[in-house]
């Protein structure tokens, strides 16, 4: 008799969960894998964090594509793991259960005035301009001239390119329409972009900081006295070469002999300043800066306060210092690093719970909001391995409902209307056409309820 296949549940359909599918589904031994996302659509952050200007990074999910070719992969849109199906219904059906759901929230600065109107996160705005459903209502005033974007790293650098690009470039990516029409009105013409610490400490990468210097609109300003390594650094980059580092201060010194080219809009980097706190009436006026120096730590070299202040007229502040994954039901939680607490991918008993099942995590949820996509296929086989080799020693419980087609009838007896990969394809179909009108690879279909009236549409003519 043929070996009955592995069943596995993966929740989350961006690269951790496409990689870790891909992983499982390329053994010899028979794996079947069910890939649940919240969201109608798939592919996580490469739809709604990549930013619509890096196709080429987008380009990704051709690969994913091919994953889900795979006779052995179902896709379970618009299913939401812990309410639509929980913890015990993935132990009745499946052998293990693979959390690849990311990191939703933002960290916070904790300063006076964060929360004033105004002041945003970044993934706000990252998931605004990127159609992500539930941030499609997100109001930005785009009429101030001013914005601060707090943090360097390339989420910072994505923001800040898109408020100063030209939006006729813009035109021709997938950005969400909405954001296209705000972006074309906006009069944001300075943009501060403030590191606590110096430039070679900067986490953005250096092709993200030379697309700078190619925007048609744009200026960049830096000051010729943040690029002055101070001995902190100097001992560090002589201790610890760092060649991202030394490619970033070319590039910055390059801006600082190019000048001021007399374009309309200007990006200015303020390195070690921090933001003490935001001010205004009723919204966000100015941003009051403190001035850093920089000293070796036991995490290399840190930012600590001279006590000089600035004040910085602002109306718009996009905190952009990193992601923060949030607890999944069910599952342990360590409230520190923001990650479920796991062996190389193996869920581990720990703070919050212990886990009942076989869980296993990949991507952000596991190691921290870091790294670009590529890190994720490493990421993700070392947790499928852990899953194989559980498997092959016996340890996995076998779930008491394994027929396939169980999950759907429980889904439907919920009144859960799945969207399986077909499904996406109509919509996808669906988009691209409806992008090339505009020269576009796609004009994204924003509102859940539009993306599965379309679908609906789409069965029926099938
Ligand atoms: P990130 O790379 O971790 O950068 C966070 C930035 O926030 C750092 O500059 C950090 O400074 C700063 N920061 C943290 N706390 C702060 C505070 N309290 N005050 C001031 N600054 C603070 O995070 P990210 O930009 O969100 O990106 C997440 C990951 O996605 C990264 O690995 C990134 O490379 C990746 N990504 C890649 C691309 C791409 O490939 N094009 C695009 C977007 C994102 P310190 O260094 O001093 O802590």
């Amino acid at each position: 008799m043929a070996e009955a296949p592995l069943r596995v549940a993966v929740i989350g359909s961006g690269p951790a969960g496409f990689f870790t599918t891909e992983h499982l589904l390329r053994q010899e031994r028979p794996v079947s894998v069910d890939l649940f996302d919240r969201l109608p659509t798939p592919f996580g952050l490469v739809r709604g964090g990549v930013a619509p200007d890096h196709p080429k990074i987008k380009s990704v999910t051709r690969v994913y594509e091919k994953v889900a070719a795979h006779p052995a992969f179902r896709f379970f849109g618009n299913v939401t793991a812990g309410r639509d199906i929980t913890a015990e219904d993935f132990a009745r059906h499946y052998h293990a259960v693979v959390w690849a759901v990311g990191a939703e929230t933002d960290r916070r600065l904790d300063i006076p005035g964060e929360d004033l109107p105004g002041s945003h996160t970044a993934t706000e705005f990252v998931a605004w301009y990127n159609g992500h459903p539930d941030f499609r209502r997100c109001q930005f005033d785009l009429s101030q001239e001013s914005a601060a974007v707090v943090g360097v790293g390339n989420v910072a650098m994505d923001v800040t390119r898109i408020l100063a690009s030209d939006p006729d470039e813009l035109a021709r990516t997938d950005i969400a329409a909405h954001a296209l029409a705000a972006l074309r009105a906006s009069r944001v013409r300075i943009i501060y972009l403030l590191g606590r610490r110096g430039p070679a400490q900067a986490a953005f990468t250096n092709p993200e900081l030379k697309e700078f210097g190619e925007l048609p609109l744009a200026d960049v300003v830096v000051r010729p006295a943040d690029l002055a390594l101070d001995p902190a650094t100097r001992a560090a980059l002589e201790a610890n070469p760092d060649r991202e580092a030394e490619k970033n201060l070319k590039t910055l010194h390059g801006f600082v002999e190019r000048g001021l080219l007399g374009r309309p809009r200007r990006i200015e980097f303020r390195f070690c300043t921090s933001p003490l706190r935001l001010e205004g009436a009723d919204r966000v006026e100015r941003i009051v800066l403190g001035t850093n120096r920089l000293v070796p730590g036991d995490r290399g070299v840190q930012a600590v306060p001279t006590g000089e202040e600035e004040s910085v007229p602002v109306g718009l502040v996009f905190r952009s210092v990193g992601y923060r994954a949030l607890p999944v039901e069910g599952v342990p939680f360590d409230t520190i690093r923001a990650v479920i607490p796991n062996d190389r991918g193996r869920v581990l008993h720990g703070p919050g719970g212990t886990v009942v099942g076989a869980h296993y995590v990949a991507g952000w949820i596991k190691r921290g909001p870091s790294g670009v996509i590529g890190t994720n296929k490493p990421d993700a086989a070392e947790t499928a391995e852990r899953l194989l080799e559980d498997a092959a020693r016996g340890a996995l419980p076998t779930p008491a409902v394994p027929a396939p087609d169980a999950v759907h009838d429980l889904l439907r007896t919920r009144g859960v209307e799945v969207v399986t990969w077909a499904d996406w394809q109509a919509l996808d179909a669906q988009e691209v056409a409806a992008g090339a009108a505009r020269g576009a690879p796609r004009e994204k279909v924003t509102d859940t309820g539009e993306m599965l009236a379309i679908i609906r549409g789409a069965r029926q003519r099938r």
